[in-house]
Parts: C-alpha cells; structure tokens; sequence
C-alpha cells in the first residue's frame, strides 16, 4: 500500500514545525477576544508571565508576533548599529545565515566558521576575542538545526560577558528540548519560539531580553520603531494597562498558553529527559543497522534532533519520499549546504517519546531497503530497544 501525497501523513517526525499537543490544537480553537477586552490584555499579561518562568528569566520576555525569524531579523536590526563589529559563529546554514543579517546592520563582521558537522570551540572564540577588541556583539545558533549539533553556548556566554560585548544567541530549537535559558548563557538577546520543542505551531517568537540590551536598542537611533520588525514597540506590551503597538496573533497566544502550561506541569526536567532519551536511542538505533549520524561526535548531537548522515549512491530525496509513501512518516531534509546529505529525524514535543524512535528506525530502514541499501533495520530497532529499555 502507499500513502497519497495529498493525505495527511501518519506521523510527522520533523525537526519543526512539529504537530502540535492535542491540548495545545484545542486551545487554537478558544474564544478570538478582542485585543483590547480586559480579559485579554489581563490574559497576556499571565502567558508573559508563564513565559518568564520558563524561561527562568529575572525581566519580562517579549512576544513578538511571528515566527522565531522575526525575532532573529529584529534583533539584528535593532541592536547592531555600523559602530559595532560584530563577530558572527557559524557551525551550519543558520549561523552563517545570521551573519547575512548582521552585515546589513554594520559592515564590520568577523566570523568563525567550522564545518557543519562540528561545533564552535571555545578556545577559537576565546582567541578571536582576545585579537580583536573591538568586537562589541557576538551571534550563535546554539542548535543549528539542519546539521543536527549543538555549540557551547555557555562557556561562548561567559567568554563574551568577560569580554563585555553584547551576545545574541538562536536557540529556537533547543529552548523546551534541553536544558537551556537565557541567563545560563548571559545572552542579551535570546530567541525562540514555541514551534519545536514546546509543541505548538509557527507564529510567535519569545525573546529574552537584558536590561543592557534594551538601553543599546533605545539608544540606537535606527533600531526600528512602529514597524512590523520593531522590539522597542512591544517593551511595555506584556502590562494589561498598556495597549499593544498592533493587533497580537489571538489564536497563537492561546496555544502558546496552553503549551507552557504543558511544558511547566510536566516539570522541565522531565521533558529534557524524554527529548534526550529519544534521541540517544534514535542513535544506537542508526548505527545498529548500519548508517553513521552526521554530527562529528555524540557530545554534540542535538537531542531535539538526529540528523543521520545518507550513505554514498542513496538519493536522499528519495528516501524521504519511501518513508512517507510507504509508511506514512515523514522526516525533515537538510537546508543548503547540508541538503541531499542527511536526513533529519526530529525529537520535539509530542514526538520526544521513546516509541517514535522505533516508528522512525522502523520508516528510515524500510525506506533505506526499498532502496537498495543493505539496512538491518531489525538490529537497529534492538539496539534503540536496548537503550530504551536500560532507561527503565
Ligand atoms: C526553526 C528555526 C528557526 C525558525 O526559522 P524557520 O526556518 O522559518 O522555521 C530559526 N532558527 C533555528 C535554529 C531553527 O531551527
């Protein structure tokens, strides 16, 4: 049998957008209030405050109403002025993607680069600090999602807030999935959103912000203001005695609201473990039928998702396209420079269950089989039922 393209598939097993908790697609469906009703401005003002708590912030976050790519182009656009240099950490295509962002702020950008199967090393940003000065604001992915790794960033934090420059840091698909916050890392600028490992679907961004960012922002005459990409505008938002600089997404805050309560009655801890889990046994699971993971080391494989790297002769749209005809699962490709040579199997939200480790061996053997490659996908599912059942 196969699975029409024009179906919905049987399990989405991406590395984001995910399919959202039940709970979280049933609070899509509550009540639109009207922004400025007191039920709602009194409504934002909790989901701002569950935010800050689970983000283990001293301030307010803000929200902004876009998915996290907003949030990323309007940190850059508001705290980047042509006096800075910036020095811009690029371990795959969403670091280096930042740097484009940052040289449209200031001319002056200086980059590390590693291959994308590695991650930062401390020591060169430590030297590249130490050599440059006037380095004033530095920018990393922490998971750089299309290759599967995830950087130091807090030892990059401390390194930075030693050197007093201003850090911005992505950490939209491994905020929820491991343990990690804004002020573990000392970032001025932090940015997630709820469409990974929180469980709900793209349309907001959650930023942590410092106090020392919002003074550089204020005083940036460029920074924007009453703009679509502006973070100035939504300072005092969170207040319900303040109006809102435009109309917010209703509906994705009432997913948002249902999701962190989600995330803070399951208790963090718990929901790291369940992401680490996965994908620990997503890893003995492709090794035990024969394929190598991407990333350079375990250290650094993400644990929201395992990037599998594709054997030589195997088409690896072709295997996507098996495991959803065939199965029904559909997993993510990789972006740019990583596209055609991995696959990505995501682990966030509802799917960070040990039992979708299995479906998704179960899919990517099959699939890997179908097309000609000698996968043993029965030892591979033992191996990821070994680490599953060692857990237990
Ligand atoms: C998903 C993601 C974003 C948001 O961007 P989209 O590509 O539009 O989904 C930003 N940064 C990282 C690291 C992400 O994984």
């Amino acid at each position: 049998m196969r699975y029409a393209e024009n179906a919905d598939p049987v399990i989405t097993l991406t590395s984001g957008p995910v399919n959202a908790y039940p709970d979280v697609l049933r609070a899509l469906g509550r009540t639109v209030l009207y922004d400025y009703d007191p039920a709602f401005q009194l409504f934002y003002e909790k989901v701002v405050e569950k935010a800050q708590k689970a983000m283990w912030l001293s301030n307010r976050p803000v929200i902004l109403h876009g998915e996290p790519v907003l949030g990323l182009e309007a940190a850059a656009a508001s705290l980047i002025t042509p006096g800075d240099t910036v020095l811009n950490l690029a371990s795959g295509v969403y670091g280096k993607g930042f740097g484009y962002w940052a040289k449209r702020y200031s001319p002056n950008l200086l980059e590390i680069e590693t291959a994308y199967n590695e991650a930062i090393d401390p020591q060169a940003v430590r030297d590249m600090l130490a050599k440059h000065p006037e380095i004033t604001v530095v920018s990393v992915c922490h998971h750089d999602t299309p290759s599967g790794t995830i950087n130091p960033i807090d030892e990059i934090g401390a390194l930075v807030a030693a050197h007093g420059a201003y850090l911005i840091v992505d950490a939209v698909s491994s905020f929820g999935g491991m343990k990690t916050h804004p002020e573990e890392c000392q970032a001025d600028i932090y940015v997630t959103g709820p469409n990974k490992c929180l469980g709900a679907p793209p349309g907001l961004t959650m930023m942590g912000v410092s106090q020392r960012a919002w003074d550089k922002m204020k005083a940036n005459p460029a920074a924007p203001r009453a703009s679509m990409l502006s973070i100035l505008d939504w300072e005092q938002a969170w207040s319900a005695k303040e109006p809102f600089p435009f109309t917010p997404s209703v509906a994705e805050m009432n997913g948002l609201d249902m999701a962190l309560d989600l995330y803070l009655a399951e208790g963090p801890e718990k929901v790291w473990a369940r992401h680490a889990l996965t994908a620990k046994a997503t890893r003995a699971g492709i090794r035990g039928m024969g394929v190598d993971i991407w990333p350079a080391r375990d250290e650094i494989a993400s644990p929201t998702t395992t990037a599998v790297r594709i054997p030589d002769g195997i088409d690896e749209a072709a295997l996507r396209a098996e495991a959803r005809g065939r199965y029904g699962v559909v997993f993510s490709s990789g972006r740019s420079e990583t596209l055609g040579k991995l696959t990505r199997i995501g682990h966030m939200g509802p799917t960070a269950q040990p039992i979708y480790a299995i479906a998704a061996l179960a899919a990517f053997g099959g699939a890997l089989k179908a097309l000609g490659f000698k996968a043993d996908t029965a030892a591979g599912i033992a191996a990821a039922m070994t680490e599953i059942n060692r857990d237990n």
